[in-house]
């Protein structure tokens, strides 16, 4: 039981029109694991976090979660697409956290982080602020909790929409390039808020980055991806310090 993958891409396609951006990917990531995705712009990187978090459609293959296939079902012993009601509750255990925050700018950090709770889980409101004040505080908010998104800096607001996807208590988080539209002076405390929660063993985490000193420092495995599939993967001592591949030479030699 416990070597079942986390999250299994099962030979997973997705095109759009004559373009094929995802190539049959394979890739198990296992409970707890910390992966970093890098590699060129246009490489496919955010379409595999964006088909986990089923807001693309894939073309072929299976995506499972836990051992269950998030994009489809069982019916009499054969796979069909899923329902909506089903994709819900795989996707239940998937938090996600975007490049351009996102949060909902007409309500204030606090109502940020209890909104899906309530609404979608169904948690009482006195639990569901308990917990949001909890996260703000792991994430160094508790000051600014009635303060509105417009209010704080960027950074300050990834730290909310990082504690907002926790809220929902996901298994797994996916960050999707999420220093990228940061100062460069505010992206060091948002990589301190995910350092903190990667201390959480079981969580397991996929990430987009072009941040090659943290993936190097703080992911278990790197995956480089290039023209739609995993041109090379592996621990990041390896894949930085002797990478084997020459397009994951040409790639690392451009960006470090
Ligand atoms: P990366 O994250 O590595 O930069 P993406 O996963 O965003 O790459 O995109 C991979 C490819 O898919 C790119 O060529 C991009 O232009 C294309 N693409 C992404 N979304 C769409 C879409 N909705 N329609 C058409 N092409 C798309």
């Amino acid at each position: 039981m416990t070597d079942q993958p986390m999250v299994r891409f099962d030979n997973v396609s997705k095109r759009y029109g004559p373009l094929t951006v995802l190539d049959g990917l394979n890739l198990d990531i296992m409970r707890g694991e910390k992966v970093s995705v890098i590699g060129p712009s246009g490489s496919g990187k955010t379409t595999v976090l964006r088909m986990l978090m089923t807001l693309e459609k894939i073309n072929d293959g299976v995506i499972w979660v836990e051992g269950e296939p998030l994009t489809h079902m069982e019916r009499n012993g054969k796979l069909v697409p899923a329902d909506l009601a089903h994709v819900r509750r795989v996707r239940g255990k998937i938090g996600m956290v975007f490049q351009s925050f996102n949060l909902f700018p007409h309500m204030t950090a606090m109502q940020n982080c209890i909104e899906a709770p309530v609404t979608v889980l169904g948690m009482k409101r006195a639990e569901a602020e308990a917990r949001a004040a909890e996260l703000l505080g792991m994430v160094g908010l508790s000051q600014k909790k009635d303060h509105y998104p417009s209010q704080l800096s960027g950074g300050q607001q990834q730290r909310v929409a990082i504690a907002r996807a926790l809220a929902m208590r996901p298994k797994i988080m996916l960050f999707d390039e999420v220093t990228s539209a940061l100062d460069p002076e505010l992206v060091g405390e948002v990589l301190q808020v995910i350092r903190q929660i990667g201390r959480e063993h079981d969580l397991t985490m996929l990430m987009v980055t072009h941040q090659m000193g943290f993936a190097r420092e703080f992911s278990d495995r790197v995956c480089f991806f290039y023209q739609g599939k995993i041109c090379e993967q592996g621990p990041p001592a390896e894949l930085f310090g002797a990478p084997k591949n020459e397009r994951t030479r040409q790639f690392l030699n451009a960006v470090l």
